[in-house]
């Protein structure tokens, strides 16, 4: 699934208004003023708006961190990373040219995913939005990741030279893109990390992305996104009803998300860290498999419990402990593993240990967890490319039977349960349902309008 920006922005302010909200288009917040029981927000052609609470969903450029000095001078992150990125036409479907099924064994091609292309100091994103035989967008969006201390800001080069000079030093990169044309201009940023000293205050929230981000690397920022306005939204609700907006009512929101972006950050640093061997990277990545498994499956069963319930009350249970938050920030366990295997590249970097040492001390990280995941993982086995193995149903089935019956206590029914069987069944049946209606939408008036001009079309829309 990958979301065109500008199609999923577009959907989503209609969503708002159809939802009641009041939208005024392409008006720029200049400046805000905090009075005693209201906020007045000024805007660039002169209008004023009067607010009670006012969530600052304005990204890296939002004003209320800017106006309240929030921003952290130096992001508390470990990670420390930029980004140039464009939008591209003529991008070859890697399976073209990269090795062939047989010799890469991966359950899936390669373009119909995020591609990621790994290198000591960086990575490389490439993501097609033409990736489904439904699509109609023809672009990529392809983007570099670096390190920092190894590749620092250049001043005077130009985005776009400093991005084909290193797509140029990796010759298999360099075959995927040789036909490759940008569509925009390119974009350098500076350090891609920002952090604020406060998420809440009187009368405000800032959305997670007007606070804090850490890298594009395991695509956070949507999931930190979405919990953060789940939690927010029934606030705001209360308050809205009660007429009391104190910050306390909102604290929980900034202790989650900021302990999400932690453990984002330890994640994320820790593959950077990684890139400089295969064999660390191999090692390291298992950790992610671990908390990226936990970090979803609790969200999508509370969505599937709620499409079969149609109760909001739902949401509530992912501010329960081991929900709360996002990336497993409420899951010691694997808290504690991912900051140890941070330790053990610590000690890799500064060279107190090499990198056999270093991958050894990794999967004997994993191995102290083992009970976090079915046997039938291959964890810790090097030699497996897919731990999980294929995501199938028999295998979900599998995955789920561990999860309920036979993992230790403290792991089952914790975080996947049975409940989402008939869940699962529902969507499943749901989803082709509408496949096969859409189909039969698009041929029949296909083939009707070849002999009749009148139709009552119009009654699918009443
Ligand atoms: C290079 C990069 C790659 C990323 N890749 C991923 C990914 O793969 N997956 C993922 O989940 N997340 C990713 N993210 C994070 C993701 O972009 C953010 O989580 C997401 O955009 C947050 O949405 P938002 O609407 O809160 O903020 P934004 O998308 O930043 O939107 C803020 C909006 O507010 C507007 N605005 C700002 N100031 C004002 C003002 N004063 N008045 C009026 N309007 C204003 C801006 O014009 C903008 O439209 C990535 C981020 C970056 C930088």
């Amino acid at each position: 699934m990958h979301y065109f920006r500008q199609d999923i922005d577009a959907y989503l302010f209609q969503v708002a208004i159809k939802y009641g909200a009041t939208a005024k288009n392409g008006v720029l917040i200049e400046d805000v003023e905090f009075c005693d029981d209201l906020m007045r927000l000024r805007a660039a052609d002169g209008s004023t708006f009067l607010a009670r609470y006012v969530v600052d969903a304005g990204g890296r450029n939002a004003l209320i961190p800017e106006k309240l000095r929030l921003r952290d001078t130096e992001p508390r992150f470990q990670t420390k990373t930029r980004t140039i990125f464009a939008h591209m036409l003529g991008v070859l479907p890697w399976d073209e040219l990269g090795p062939r099924k047989e010799e890469h064994e991966m359950p899936s091609p390669f373009s119909q995913g995020t591609l990621h292309h790994f290198f000591r100091g960086g990575w490389i994103w490439v993501i097609p939005f033409n990736n489904h035989p439904q699509s109609v967008n023809p672009l990529c969006s392809v983007g570099i990741n670096l390190d920092i201390n190894l590749y620092p800001i250049r001043p005077g080069i130009s985005a776009e030279h400093e991005f084909w000079e290193i797509i140029e030093s990796y010759p298999s990169i360099a075959a995927h893109l040789r036909r490759a044309r940008a569509i925009r201009p390119f974009v350098s940023t500076g350090r891609t990390q920002f952090s604020n000293k406060q998420i809440v205050g009187t009368r405000f929230c800032l959305l997670p992305h007007a606070a804090e981000f850490v890298d594009p690397l395991y695509s956070t920022g949507m999931a930190i996104t979405v919990n953060c306005i789940n939690t927010l939204a029934c606030r705001l609700i209360e308050a809205a009803h009660s007429g009391d907006y104190d910050t306390e009512r909102f604290r929980y929101i900034e202790e989650w998300t900021k302990k999400s972006f932690d453990v984002a950050d330890d994640v994320i640093w820790c593959t950077y860290e990684s890139f400089s061997d295969f064999r660390l990277f191999n090692a390291a990545f298992r950790m992610y498999i671990i908390q990226s498994f936990y970090s979803t499956v609790s969200p999508a069963e509370t969505w599937a419990r709620y499409l079969h319930t149609g109760s909001k009350e739902v949401f509530l249970r992912m501010e329960e402990h081991p929900r709360r938050g996002t990336q497993c920030a409420d899951f010691p366990e694997i808290r504690e593993m991912v900051t140890n295997i941070a330790k053990e590249l610590s000690s890799y970097k500064s060279g107190d240990q090499d990198c056999m040492n270093a991958t050894n001390a990794i999967y004997r990280h994993i191995a102290a967890h083992s009970d976090l995941f079915p046997p039938f993982w291959k964890m810790l086995d090097p030699d497996s490319r897919i731990p999980m193995g294929r995501l199938t149903f028999p295998q979900f089935f599998r995955i789920l039977i561990w999860f309920n019956f036979q993992a230790q206590r403290h792991v089952r029914k914790q975080h996947l349960t049975m409940q989402i069987v008939p869940l699962i069944i529902k969507e499943a049946g749901q989803s082709w349902g509408r496949q096969v209606q859409q189909a039969s939408n698009a041929i029949w008036p296909h083939l009707r309008d070849y002999v009749a001009t009148w139709n009552r079309d119009w009654k699918r829309s009443m």
